[in-house]
């Protein structure tokens, strides 16, 4: 058999570099034929060497040209937001791997799924904000997305070849982030570095913020909606500190089946990628005696007001999801670079979804249209805020 080949976007990031891990241990199995990198060109050359993928994609395009000197005229080299939409639409592969961060991941979400391929999807960003339209696309074509998202990794593996109407609800785990039980009114203290040190996972910094502020586990629950077509009111969230029950299943039964082991993002990728089949891998097993207790509570919504914001804006339907995206983007970028403090992320968010009346989510301008407006409404509002 002839292996899997496989485009992987956003190979340079926390995502990228596990994948890779998981597909130098089965080159019998999986062969990458497509990379993207938005500015490690050091990096993404490495990749292209080891690898040989028939093309590469380039965020900055004045690194297109030595790029293009070093891997020789083999190599197809894309550049830009539009080349990555280009590697997916005119190359030939079976599985998009999206390890892109943010609402740029959508568009290659979309193309890979009208040409009915499988997507492999970390970007959790592409269902966030195009959620409805990429159902869409689903129900009419014969392209399948796979989690990569540890927690609806564990969700499918949990359903096995269960009967969706045998489901009672979803629960979906989350940490807690570094401040669960940081006095309320130290949060306006909070620096970059306090939250950028998680204290289960090692992940890129845009989803370490969210996982601070629990927007993150607001876009899971938003994702599950759609990937598990679940109504909210059956979508659960549930503080788990110890990350190891990464989800979990409730059945009309009564039955609870969860999905347990060590943080490492390599089991929910490599699954991703042999869906339905597992694969070995030689990771640390997880030793419950050993660990002793697993301690689980309800999110304090006065704790974490972004929670609640993520999903009023997912019950909401249409564009909302897609402006909550927005704001939350510009927010994280200007905490991190210190124009907003860590509350702002909130009063963000807040101002973008009073701001916006949803619509439809029929196709990608709609989306993109109501990202656009709220990215600049978000700017003019930090640039206006005291700190
Ligand atoms: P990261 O920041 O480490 O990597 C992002 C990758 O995307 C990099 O390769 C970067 O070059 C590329 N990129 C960034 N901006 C770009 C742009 N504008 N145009 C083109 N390429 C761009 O992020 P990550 O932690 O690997 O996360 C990737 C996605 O996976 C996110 O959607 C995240 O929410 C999701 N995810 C990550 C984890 C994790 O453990 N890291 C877990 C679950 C889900
Ligand atoms: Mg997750």
């Amino acid at each position: 058999m002839n292996p899997v080949k496989i485009v992987l976007l956003g190979a340079t990031g926390s995502i990228g570099t596990s994948a890779c891990n998981c597909i130098r241990r089965f080159p019998e199995l999986f062969e990458i034929t497509g990379l993207s990198a938005h500015s490690s060109k050091e990096k993404l050359l490495g990749l292209a060497e080891e690898f040989q993928p028939d093309s590469v994609c380039i965020g900055e395009a004045a690194s297109a040209d030595a790029l293009r000197k070093s891997l020789g005229t083999s190599v197809r080299v894309f550049t830009g937001e539009a080349g990555l939409e280009e590697l997916v639409n005119e190359t030939d592969f079976d599985i998009l791997l999206n390890a892109l961060v943010g609402a740029v991941g959508l568009r290659a979400t979309v193309a890979a799924l009208k040409r009915n391929k499988r997507v492999a999807l970390a970007n959790k960003e592409s269902l966030v904000v195009g959620g409805d339209y990429i159902t869409s696309l689903l129900q009419n074509g014969s392209g399948r997305l796979v989690p990569v998202d540890s927690e609806h990794s564990a969700i499918l593996q949990c359903l096995g070849g269960e009967n969706h109407s045998a489901v009672e609800s979803i629960i979906l785990t989350a940490s807690g982030g570094p401040f669960r039980t940081r006095p309320l009114d130290r949060f306006e203290d909070i620096r970059p570095r306090d939250a950028l040190n998680h204290p289960t996972w090692s992940m890129g910094k845009k989803i370490t913020i969210d996982s601070a502020t629990l927007v993150n586990k607001g876009f899971e629950v938003i994702e599950a909606h759609h990937l598990f077509a679940m109504p909210y009111d059956r979508l659960r969230v549930v503080i788990h500190p110890q990350s190891i029950v990464h989800s979990m299943v409730e059945f009309h039964d009564g039955a609870i089946i969860a999905q347990m082991g060590v943080p490492d993002m390599e089991l929910p990728i490599q699954f991703a990628l042999s869906y339905p089949q597992r694969l070995p891998l030689r990771t640390k097993r997880l030793n419950l005696a050993q660990l002793g207790e697993l301690t689980f509570f309800e999110p304090d919504f006065s704790r974490f007001p972004c929670l609640r914001l993520c999903l009023d804006a997912g019950r909401s339907g249409g564009t909302m999801p897609a402006v909550l995206n927005a704001a939350n983007e510009v927010a994280v970028a200007a905490f991190l670079d210190g124009r907003l403090g860590f509350n702002g992320i909130a009063d963000v968010l807040r101002l973008a979804l009073d701001n916006h009346s949803p619509v439809p989510v029929s196709g990608i301008e709609v989306v993109e249209e109501a990202d656009r407006k709220t990215r600049e409404l978000a700017g003019k509002f930090i640039a206006g805020m005291k700190k």
